[in-house]
């Protein structure tokens, strides 16, 4: 079974990635039996939705007096941080 280390870096992994099916039954094992993996999941989860949320205000909140043009070297840039 993973130990924490070794599932935080699994489950953070998760957010970017998909994983193995290997990796992710690995991942959910270890879940079932650590409170605070799922806390920690958990909390990953809830920053990416609310970093998501942010940029997208951020993107959606663009002038739009601005010229064309220079929303979408704007919003490029936005999305190539993303
Ligand atoms: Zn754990």
């Amino acid at each position: 079974m993973l130990n924490c280390k070794e599932t935080s870096e699994l489950a953070s992994r998760s957010l970017d990635t998909k994983l193995s099916l290997h990796e992710h039954a690995r991942l959910l094992i270890h879940l079932a039996a650590c409170k605070l993996c799922r806390r920690y999941l958990l909390q990953l989860r809830f920053m990416q939705r609310a970093i998501a949320k942010q940029r997208r205000a951020v993107s959606t909140s663009l002038d739009p007096q601005l010229p064309a043009q220079a929303r979408k070297r704007i919003q490029a840039e936005i999305d190539k941080h993303r």
